[in-house]
């Protein structure tokens, strides 16, 4: 770590974004500075080149997700790749409006893409709900999908709370009822194990930049056929448009590294957090643990203060310690979280949480760290709040 860097506060925010590991950064530099011939020049050599890289990119992609080669496709993160799919769901159904389950825990992008599709009476949208610990009830999926319902979307690790959703038997339960199923992987990729064809999964997205790769690039599994039917060929990788092939090989790499990788960081990063968490909760009376301890990402720590307004403690900790009050997009806004509330959780809760989230990068000497910051932020807090109502 440079000077400069280690100035910077310790970074316990991954799920937002991680940094890029520098052996994915040292392929995408030799990619736009050997590499860099259009994937599309089918004439010389140069475009034979990277046209072969963004097949090797595939093929670590598939690997990582357990999906067909030729059902991965590239985007530029999984936003897109979500509308994408949400857009050609809706285009292949033979009836419209398209009727839609979906989690109410359910990242931006979907919600988003759905409520576009909504607005122009092309989707419905049946609402599965979750419990106080954010849990989905695959009976009332199931349900739904007997009522008939076309496409069902759940993700497979919440962004919030870190919860993780059990599709395995989602792909398999909507595969049944002959349903379509949207796996949004961006936080489990890359930390859970994902089988995308053996488990009947139509539809999975992904993106580089939560797995220590490139920002402005993910992919998308979508069914054969998939390339021809989207409305933006682009995405195929390789057709219409110059694909982007440096941000390719750098998700191709980080898929790679995350295959051989991750079980060995996935244990290192749940014993820091399980550390963190028992110094906080030493540490500082009332302090609540939201999520579902059972299933939960292990880099995840969801917690909440009632009484302590989390923006303060984020005030606080601005330059010693990077975290959130929720996802990116919603932090630092008002609103609270759809997730927590979702949830059913109390307002002193929503209003008291902070979303912890480290990565293969944190060191335990970071861990030590952060939790005597968050403990002197919060009990910082709590003294000016007494001031206020003495
Ligand atoms: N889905 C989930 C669960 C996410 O956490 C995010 C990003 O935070 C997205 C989708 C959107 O991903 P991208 O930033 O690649 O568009």
């Amino acid at each position: 770590m440079t000077r400069e860097l280690a100035r910077l506060p310790i970074y316990l925010d991954y799920h937002a974004t991680t940094p890029v590991d520098p052996r994915v950064a040292a392929i995408v530099l030799q990619v736009m500075t050997a590499n860099f011939g259009n994937a599309n020049s089918a004439e010389h050599v140069y475009g034979d080149a990277a046209a072969e890289l963004v097949d090797k990119a595939r093929g670590h992609v598939s690997a990582l997700v357990g999906a067909a080669p030729e059902t991965v496709h590239f985007t530029s993160g999984s936003t897109e790749s979500i509308r994408l799919a949400i857009g050609h769901a809706v285009s292949v159904s033979k009836k419209l409006p398209l009727r839609v389950a979906a989690t109410t825990v359910e990242h931006r992008a979907v919600l988003d893409a759905l409520a576009a599709h909504e607005a122009r009476g092309e989707a419905v949208v049946h609402w599965l709900p979750v419990d106080h610990r954010g849990r989905l009830d695959l009976e009332a999926l199931e349900h739904a999908c007997r009522q008939g319902a076309d496409l069902v979307c759940v993700m497979a690790a919440n962004n919030e709370v870190g919860v993780i959703y059990p599709v395995e038997q989602v792909g398999q339960i909507t595969a049944r009822f002959g349903a379509r199923s949207l796996i949004d992987a961006t936080q489990a990729a890359g930390h859970l194990p994902l089988r995308a064809q053996e488990w009947n999964i139509t539809y999975l997205a992904l993106s580089a930049h939560k797995i220590y790769g490139p920002k402005g690039v993910g992919a998308l599994v979508a069914p054969r056929g998939f390339g021809a039917q989207s409305p933006n060929h682009r995405v195929s990788g390789v057709g219409e448009g110059t694909p982007n092939v440096p941000g390719i090989a750098g998700l191709g790499e980080a898929c790679r590294l995350r295959d051989i990788e991750h079980a060995a960081d996935e244990k290192r990063m749940e014993a820091q957090r399980d550390r963190l968490e028992s110094l906080l909760l030493a540490a500082i009376g009332g302090l609540v643990v939201n999520g579902d301890p059972e299933h939960r990402l292990s880099n995840n720590l969801h917690i909440a203060i009632p009484g302590v307004p989390n923006n303060a403690v984020i005030a606080r900790l601005r330059r010693r310690v990077a975290l959130s009050s929720g996802a990116a997009c919603s932090s630092g806004a008002e609103t609270p979280s759809h997730v927590l509330q979702a949830m059913g959780l109390p307002y002193e809760i929503q209003g008291s949480a902070l979303r912890i989230s480290s990565g293969k990068f944190t060191t335990d000497e970071e861990i030590e760290c952060a939790a005597e910051q968050i403990t002197s932020a919060v009990a910082s807090v709590r003294h000016a709040l007494k001031g206020v109502m003495a």
